[in-house]
């Protein structure tokens, strides 16, 4: 059941909103808060502007709710009747595919080519055995080799209308993609409408859209990994998406060991990187998530070797298990600003001062 709360205070831990719009001036800006839960997590809209009629916010709200219950059912590997659910099973082809099905499969496939299959859409069979949402417990290593043989990207082909996936026992999950396709497809929508600007948060995913007063950026606050209700630091953006994936987001404890659920597809086991997280800004949601889950994967040396040979535009904050925060090259102009001592930033431009005020 949709759970739809107007004016609620309650956002995810993951990325922190709450500062976004403190350099606001002028103190007249109204804001709009909606929480609506869906895709397992509670989203947040925030719309700004002067003057909105009540009626005409919550239509826009509906909207919203309606193209995520429709992502939902789309890309749940839970619902029986979603075509997911038939690939997952016994479906070799479909030929009348959803497009938004085929849209979002055919941007996963393509992802998990650029990232070497650091991303990977077809873990299915290691996220199942590992439960990490359900408490574990670890899988015998057995079971994760046998899993391991069914996780390979290049079983499922896309073309158009047309998906197959050749190998029965292999299992799609876009748990790494869903929310930041959706918060693309929910900014495209809000770009549209009246609003003059806002943001959507889901589960680890912010948008923002329109344009700030007085030209301000948006602020977005970066959870500490030890302890997400405190930040430590500031990314500025003007538009487009920050995702972050960190291992503090869903685990299980087991002996005294943490096992998180960001799985790397080489070892079959929760990824040991040396990074704690990693927030990626793209222009497009689906981009910055896939990639922020493909970065962590990575640790940050393949990270940044794929960030410098890379085509696709995205600027990244990672988080690693010595307290450093190591920025990419485009963000190293001040836009990410430290708030927390016990961090050290890596990686400034030589001569400028990215720590502002
Ligand atoms: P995120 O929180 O965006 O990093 O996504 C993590 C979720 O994506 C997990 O809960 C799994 O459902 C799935 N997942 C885990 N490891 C990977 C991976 N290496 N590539 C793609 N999806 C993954
Ligand atoms: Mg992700």
């Amino acid at each position: 059941m949709k759970k739809i709360l107007r004016f609620s205070a309650i956002l995810t831990a993951h990325i922190l909103i709450l500062s976004l719009f403190a350099s606001c001036s002028g103190g007249k800006t109204e804001y709009t808060d909606y929480t609506i839960y869906g895709m397992d997590t509670y989203i947040t809209l925030r719309f700004a502007g002067k003057g909105q009629k009540e009626d005409y916010l919550d239509s826009v709200r509906d909207e919203c709710a309606r193209i995520i219950a429709k992502n939902e059912k789309l890309m749940s590997s839970h619902d029986e009747e979603a075509q997911i659910w038939g690939l997952n099973h016994d479906v070799d082809v479909i030929l009348d595919a959803e497009p938004d099905l085929s849209a979002v499969l055919t941007s996963a496939v393509h992802l998990a080519e650029i990232s070497d299959g650091a991303f990977s859409p077809t873990l299915g069979s290691l996220t199942e055995l590992w439960n990490v949402s359900g408490g574990g417990p670890v899988p015998r290593s057995e079971e994760i080799e046998a899993a391991s043989e069914h996780t390979d990207y290049r079983n499922i082909s896309v073309d158009s209308g047309r998906i197959s996936i050749t190998d029965k026992e292999c299992k799609i999950d876009l748990g790494g993609i869903a929310k930041g396709y959706t918060a693309q497809e929910l900014l495209v929508y809000l770009n549209g409408t009246d609003i003059s600007y806002g943001l959507v948060s889901m589960g680890g995913n912010i948008g923002v859209f329109g344009d700030k007063t007085g030209g301000n950026p948006f602020k977005v606050g970066i959870c500490d990994p030890d302890n997400t209700s405190s930040v430590i630091g500031y990314l500025s953006i003007d538009d487009g998406f920050i995702a972050v994936s960190g291992d503090y987001e869903r685990f299980f404890e087991e002996d005294g060991k943490k096992y998180h659920h960001i799985i790397d597809p080489e070892t079959g086991y929760p990824a040991e990187s040396g990074l704690r997280s990693v927030a990626v800004w793209s222009n497009n949601g689906g981009t910055a998530d896939a990639l922020s889950t493909a970065l962590f994967v990575m640790g940050e040396e393949r990270a940044l070797e794929f960030y410098r040979e890379s085509d696709v535009r995205f600027e990244a904050v990672m988080i690693n298990d010595r307290h450093e925060i190591i920025l990419t090259d485009g963000i190293k102009d001040g836009s990410f600003e430290l708030s927390e001592d016990s961090y050290t930033l890596i990686g400034e431009a030589e001569g400028e001062d990215t720590v502002a005020g």
